[in-house]
């Protein structure tokens, strides 16, 4: 699942550690730059049932749509599908003793959460988003 070779062209976000500090709460400054995992069912999306979209709290970046979204009942915001596909990387990550995937942000490079293949149909996927890495917009 590494879609890292077929790198589509779009605006980058750079900032310093710094900047991102001052930019993110905690929080998001946790999960979106240093790859944590907020505590399952403590994240503010994790029951959010409403129509909109969801971007990335460090850019602003389409990433998911309410659409896709499903009851995982792990605690977690779960989506079955990007919305924007090229917004949403995917790599491997091989931290904690486990051989995971891990999805990011593609244009700001933020953390977002894993994804695993035990997911709904039509794509069997799941991603495994940390609440702490997106911002809901109500507009679609
Ligand atoms: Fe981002």
């Amino acid at each position: 699942m590494d879609t890292q070779s077929e790198k589509p062209q779009i605006e980058t976000v750079e900032l310093t550690d710094e900047q991102w500090r001052e930019r993110l709460t905690s929080d998001q400054y946790e999960v979106l730059r240093r790859q944590a995992t907020e505590p399952a069912f403590t994240g503010e999306y994790v029951n959010m049932k409403d129509d909109g979209t969801y971007q990335c709290a460090g850019c602003g970046a389409e990433l998911f749509s309410s659409d896709t979204k499903f009851e995982s009942g792990t605690g977690w915001p779960s989506f079955y599908e990007p919305a924007v596909a090229a917004n949403v990387g995917t790599r491997p990550d091989h931290t904690h003793g486990m051989l995971r995937t891990e999805a990011f942000c593609r244009r700001c490079g933020g953390h977002l959460g894993h994804v695993f293949d035990d997911g709904p149909n039509p794509t069997g996927l799941r991603y495994c988003i940390n609440s702490a890495a997106l911002q809901f917009d109500t507009e679609k």
